[in-house]
């Protein structure tokens, strides 16, 4: 090795050690409906692995379709469950339209949804649990995707999405499919009769990025048990991002329960709050956001539309909280 080589190694290994913070951080950046806030029906959240690859977690109702600019390359979907307010039924027309606490959701996606336009334009994988990758796939199909595209990661088993190992866990939620997410004269009869499409059980995420950061996504869900003897003891999860908003699934109380004493990660993100959490990127006083911020022990992370936080391998945010 002549003297260069040796100095310019030298120096790569040097650099190596003195930033391995920044070049290992997974960066988690808030998709909501108005700019620096976190509003009622904010779900919508990028994880880019320091590799590079990036999955957008339940687009729900504030990416402005496929066209949204925020979104960037994505290489996979994770969609909890098949409610409107996650799959996608539709999606605001513009950034910051309507009110935080009434969001504008005129723009509609029935009965394709906004996840699945997303998925076909991005030539995104669509990786889900329970029954639901047979919907997806067919989804996929009929708007002229690809349905190899919908990847099964159903309870216990683990797929590799870009380096980034993805699982599903237990969400104690229904799942019903809107019959006018089925559309034809089918979903017209299902409609009539009120019955809901069967897809399998709601379900919440386990990842586990390059730089060893586990990282929980509730989905909609109250307490279970799993969230001890699973997402803790078992995967040993980091990072949360739980469901606050008490409508339907867990409220502050039971959110913080769920963080102080059954998954104990490190830091929390929260999330799904059903109320205008912040006026001005300020939590406001009185708040369900402000309830699950004062029960909860560990470090609250707040999910202002468009603002990048930075986590380490071990769940400390590092960057942008
Ligand atoms: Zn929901």
């Amino acid at each position: 090795m002549n003297r260069s080589i040796r100095i310019a190694a030298l120096g790569a290994f040097a650099a190596g050690l003195a930033f391995p913070a920044i070049a290992q951080s997974v960066k988690v950046t808030p998709l909501g409906g108005f700019d620096g806030e976190f509003c009622a029906l904010d779900r919508a959240l990028v994880f880019e692995d320091p590799n590079g690859t990036r999955l957008l977690y339940d687009p729900g109702f504030t990416v402005l379709g496929a066209d949204d600019p925020r979104l960037g390359k994505i290489d996979a979907m994770l969609i909890t469950h098949m409610h409107g307010d996650h799959v996608g039924s539709g999606h605001a027309k513009a950034m910051n339209a309507g009110a935080c606490e009434k969001p504008d959701t005129s723009v509609s996606d029935v009965p394709m949804t906004n996840a699945v336009a997303i998925a076909i334009a991005k030539k995104a994988k669509i990786v889900t649990g329970s029954d639901m990758p047979a919907f997806f796939a067919a989804k996929l199909r009929t708007n002229g995707g690809a349905p190899a595209n919908s990847l099964n990661a159903r309870f216990g088993s683990t797929i590799t999405v870009g380096g980034v190992r993805i699982t599903t866990v237990t969400a104690m939620h229904s799942n019903g499919v809107d019959p006018d997410l089925i559309g034809g004269d089918l979903g017209k009869a299902m409609k009539e009769a009120g019955i809901w499409g069967d897809v399998g059980l709601a379900t919440g995420y386990v990842l586990r990025f390059s730089n060893g950061l586990v990282a929980y996504l509730s989905g909609d869900t109250g307490i279970t048990a799993d969230q001890e003897l699973v997402v803790r003891n078992h995967y040993n999860a980091k990072l949360a991002v739980i469901n606050i908003g008490g409508y339907l699934s867990s409220g502050p109380v039971e959110a913080a329960y769920i963080i102080n004493d059954l998954v104990k990660p490190a830091s929390v993100i929260a999330s799904h709050a059903n109320e205008a959490a912040t006026s001005g990127g300020k939590v406001r006083p009185g708040s369900k956001t402000e309830a699950f911020i004062k029960a909860t022990k560990v470090p609250v992370h707040i999910p202002f539309s468009g603002k990048t936080m930075e986590f380490d391998g071990n769940g400390k945010c590092t960057a942008g909280c």
